[in-house]
């Protein structure tokens, strides 16, 4: 899978899944912006592991929640890379309570984040890649949590289910011009997302996927990849990566 000579861009991408997505990015040979929100020390080892590969990278802070900031992060972009091929949407955060506990701030601040951040880097985004006409590939990460629901998550559920049909309305938006949007929701994969869980919570959970084991950033990697490489045909998809986990 060769992506000599495109740019991806990688929301959220100093730690976990999109840190890994990154990387696989930059070893099929794009040259890959390091989105993040504040660790900077986190977002510059993962531009040097990639250019240690021989890639290129970049690293630029921008808070996806501000559309000002997404667009300025696409202008720097392509005034570094002089282009945009891919964008991967994967900033997120939990902040988890049963809804007779949840404050209206933990319920905007993921809805801000999770879903609006999501439309403001498409918004942002569009003009140069329609601009551009040579296609391209929108890549949303969701959450089983956003097709199944998940106690404890109802803020979290809404906006990855917001994201889902978002995505399915932005493929049927651009399909004719040659940009598919698809989704991947993963299942529990073991980032500082899910550090907080405890042993036992992930035994739990562990017993209810059929693969028997937890994912691994580099498990929903390897399918933004292919999405971003080959799946020509593929639009307006939603690829579970769990492990077959039953919620
Ligand atoms: P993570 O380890 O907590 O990393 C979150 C990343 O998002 C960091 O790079 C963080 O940057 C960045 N970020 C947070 N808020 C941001 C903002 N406002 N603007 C820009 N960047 C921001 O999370 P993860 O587990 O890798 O999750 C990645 C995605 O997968 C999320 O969308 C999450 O909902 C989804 N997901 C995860 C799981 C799971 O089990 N882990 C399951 C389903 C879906 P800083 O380093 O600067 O803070």
């Amino acid at each position: 899978m060769d992506l000599s000579g495109k740019t991806a861009i990688v929301t959220g991408s100093s730690r976990g899944i999109g840190r890994a997505i990154a990387l696989e990015l930059g070893q099929a040979g794009a040259s890959v912006v390091i989105n993040y929100s504040s660790n900077d020390a986190a977002a510059e080892e993962v531009k040097k592991q990639i250019e240690d590969s021989g890639g290129a990278a970049v690293t630029i802070q921008a808070d996806v929640t501000d559309y000002n900031q997404c667009e300025s992060m696409i202008q720097n972009t392509i005034e570094h890379f002089g282009r945009i091929d891919i964008l991967v949407n994967n900033a997120g955060i939990t902040r988890d309570n049963l809804l007779a506990r949840m404050k209206a701030e933990e319920w905007q601040d993921v809805i801000d984040t999770n879903l609006t951040g999501v439309y403001n880097c498409c918004r942002a985004a569009l003009r140069p890649l329609l601009k551009q006409k040579s296609g391209g590939r929108i890549i949303n990460i969701a959450s089983v949590a956003g097709i199944h629901g998940n106690t404890g998550q109802a803020n979290y559920a809404a906006a990855k289910g917001g994201v889902i049909s978002f995505t399915r309305t932005l493929a049927k938006e651009l399909g004719s011009r040659g940009i598919t949007v698809n989704a991947v929701a993963p299942g529990f994969i073991e980032t500082e997302m899910t550090e907080i869980l405890s042993e036992g919570m992930k035994e739990q959970v562990i017993s209810r996927i059929a693969l028997g084991r937890l994912g691994k950033p580099e498990d929903v990697a390897s399918v933004v990849l292919f999405l971003a490489s080959s799946a020509d045909y593929v639009t307006g998809q939603v690829i579970a990566v769990d492990g077959n986990l039953s919620m």
